[in-house]
């Protein structure tokens, strides 16, 4: 019987010496911990003893700055410093079109379905090599600190991240030289970091209560014999304690009748005001009363004061529990615990409003900013097969997938995830009239199919003749109890369907299996620019192809000059293809893009063109 599970407490011998870690991944902050002595503890950092590393990124000449030091170019070097760009992972331009504003950095605009991909200087990031930064200064702590390597890790994100999301996180981790064991919810984290979960017959409701700097989220979780559900998450991927220090320093503007404007418009005064907002909120945690002298100005702020103004910030969090409980069907007497995290639940009247829920059973014992990083460790070392009260679970060894356009490997299954599991997405065909698509399926981490191992193929016939991107093709795969994977393929508009069971997975050794993980983080840079190169080629391809039938749909409207045009820049992107050169063929796209946008607008049928983009072709 063909089989994909493999029992990781026989199957991966961890050494000491390889250490698996745990990791919070942060938009404001990052951090990483570990199990010393049967206890998770976070690593601080060299400098500072302190365990948190601001999640930012500055670059300038080839050089790399991350975390504090980057953060003191905030101010001085806004466009080459990035920030919160956990925000933009997975992402496409149209996805954060609405918010980009907030970025005082740069986004590459050209096909708004195209990934994001950040501007420095005259370079282009996308967010999973910005993140790897991150993840690498984290590793680099941990490996000064412990002596020794680390190269293994499970890294949390929260609970609403798609699955895009996720797998840029894991390609994240891998550029930083991590192989990602597994990504966990933040929330399934904070609740391991309490030990939940861990006992025997375990069976309970709980809530974690997630308000950081930038970031509001209430999740629902039921914990049961050590499986964690999320049964619901609500919040605000815009709501935190800078919400607090805003409304402190409009109070203070306010009431010294300072001129707004003005004071914005000097970045370094500005940030300098808010981060007194914030030094007075801290001091406010613990203290009845806060003043200091700024400039010419005499600030003060007193508790109650400030709990007026931050009240109307933290009614729009409760109303998001009230929400995620009517999402779960539940009422707050349902729930046996409330785990707080986030910095910003230090303030007492967030603690106070959330006890006034859901009643007096707070767990907020651990530092919030630490519970996501102690609860990933706790996790990292269930996996390492340490903690003798587990029975690890069959996970897939590898990741499953199958070839899309140019070769590429598009991941359904990501390693180690839970067997049984099921997991689909849609595609479409990539040349007019296609009847038959041979679908592949293959086995393994690198992101081109050549590298990995091929494990079966079928043929999806008679799909009714369309132009290309028309078809939408449903894959699914589904790995029984048993480690038996089927794939399905449905093209939905005709309703023609296949399927294969991949029988032929058996016969790959551990050493074969640890080579392969091995090779994947090994060429990770190189495969993922091998990756981009095709996926502009793709892109180039799609946009020739809809370039040229929208011409022949619209010749009567278009003028000779126009069509002349478009003809010109799609021949150069054409040119472009062969050579290899992926920003030449991206800006040739970009190009095209901008002059052919208005003209797009100006014609009515642009179905066509708009149905060639945003799904893979295979
Ligand atoms: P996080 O994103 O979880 O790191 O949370 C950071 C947020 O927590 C920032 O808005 C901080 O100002 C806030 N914070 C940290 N410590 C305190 C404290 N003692 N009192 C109030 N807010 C705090």
């Amino acid at each position: 019987m063909a089989k994909v599970q493999i029992n990781m407490k026989e199957g991966r011998a961890v050494h000491d010496e390889n250490l698996i870690v745990g990791i919070d991944l942060g938009t404001t902050n990052s951090l990483v911990a570990y199990i010393l002595d049967g206890q998770p503890v976070t690593v601080k950092t060299n400098d500072r003893e302190e365990a948190l590393v601001p999640s930012i990124i500055s670059i300038e000449e080839g050089q790399v700055l991350v975390g504090e030091a980057a953060k003191q170019r905030l101010v001085s070097n806004p466009g080459q410093t990035v920030y919160s760009v956990k925000r933009l992972m997975g992402k496409s331009l149209n996805d954060v079109l609405h918010i980009q504003p907030y970025f005082s950095y740069d986004l590459k605009r050209d096909d708004p379905d195209a990934l994001v991909r950040i501007r420095i200087g005259e370079n282009y990031f996308t967010p999973i090599e910005l993140s790897a930064e991150i993840l690498k200064q984290l590793k680099s702590l941990a490996e000064n600190h412990l002596k020794k390597n680390v190269t293994q890790a499970v890294i949390t994100v929260p609970a609403y991240f798609n699955d895009a999301q996720r797998q840029a996180t894991r390609d994240a981790g891998r550029l930083a030289g991590l192989d990602v064991l597994r990504i966990i919810n933040e929330p399934t984290a904070a609740s391991m970091a309490y030990g939940l979960g861990l006992q025997e017959g375990s069976n309970e409701i709980i809530a974690v209560y997630d308000l950081g700097g930038g970031t509001f989220d209430l999740s629902i979780l039921h914990i049961q014999d050590g499986v964690f559900e999320v049964l619901s998450t609500h919040g605000d991927t815009f709501l935190g304690g800078d919400d607090f220090d805003r409304a402190i320093m409009e109070y203070w503007i306010d009431r010294h009748g300072m001129d707004k404007e003005a004071l914005l418009a000097d970045k370094s005064r500005g940030q300098s005001l808010r981060l007194l907002a914030e030094q007075s909120k801290k001091h406010l945690s613990l203290h009845e009363s806060f003043s200091a002298v700024w400039n010419e100005y005499e600030f003060t702020l007193t508790r109650p004061e400030m709990e007026k103004l931050i009240d109307p910030i933290i009614q729009r969090t409760i109303q998001s529990c009230h929400q995620a409980l009517r999402d779960a069907g539940l009422n707050p007497g349902d729930l046996s615990k409330v785990i707080m995290v986030g910095g910003s639940t230090r303030v007492p009247a967030v603690t106070k409003a959330v006890k006034d829920l859901f009643g007096d059973k707070l767990y907020d014992k651990l530092n919030p900013d630490e519970v996501v990083a102690l609860g990933a460790a706790v996790q990292a070392n269930i996996l390492s097969g340490k903690d003798q009260r587990f029975l690890l679970i069959d996970v897939t060894p590898l990741s499953l997938g199958i070839e899309t356009m140019g070769g590429l490997m598009d991941v359904i299954i990501p390693r180690n995830s839970k067997i049984p599991s099921k997991a689909g997405r849609q595609y479409t065909t990539s040349v007019d009239g296609q009847v038959n698509l041979k679908i592949s399926i293959y086995q393994g981490e690198r992101e081109l199919v050549s590298h990995n191992r091929k494990l079966g193929e079928f043929i999806l016939r008679n799909i009714p003749p369309m132009p290309a991107g028309l078809p939408k093709i449903e894959i699914q795969f589904l790995i029984n109890a048993d480690g038996i994977l089927t794939v399905r393929a449905k093209e939905l508009r005709s309703g023609v369907h296949s399927e294969i069971e991949v029988r032929s997975q058996y016969g790959l050794s551990e050493e074969e299996m640890a080579r392969m993980l091995l090779e994947s983080v090994k060429y990770a840079r190189q495969d993922m620019q091998a990756k981009a190169l095709q996926e502009a080629i793709n892109e180039g391809k799609s946009i020739i192809l809809a370039t040229e039938r929208f011409i022949l749909q619209n010749e009567a409207h278009l003028s000779r000059e126009e069509t002349d045009a478009l003809r010109e820049k799609s021949k150069y992107i054409d040119e472009m293809i062969p050579t290899g050169d992926k920003d030449r063929i991206i800006q040739g796209i970009e190009d095209l893009n901008q002059y052919s946008a208005p003209i797009a607008h100006r014609m009515l049928d642009l179905n066509i063109g708009q149905a060639l983009q945003g799904t893979k072709a295979i």
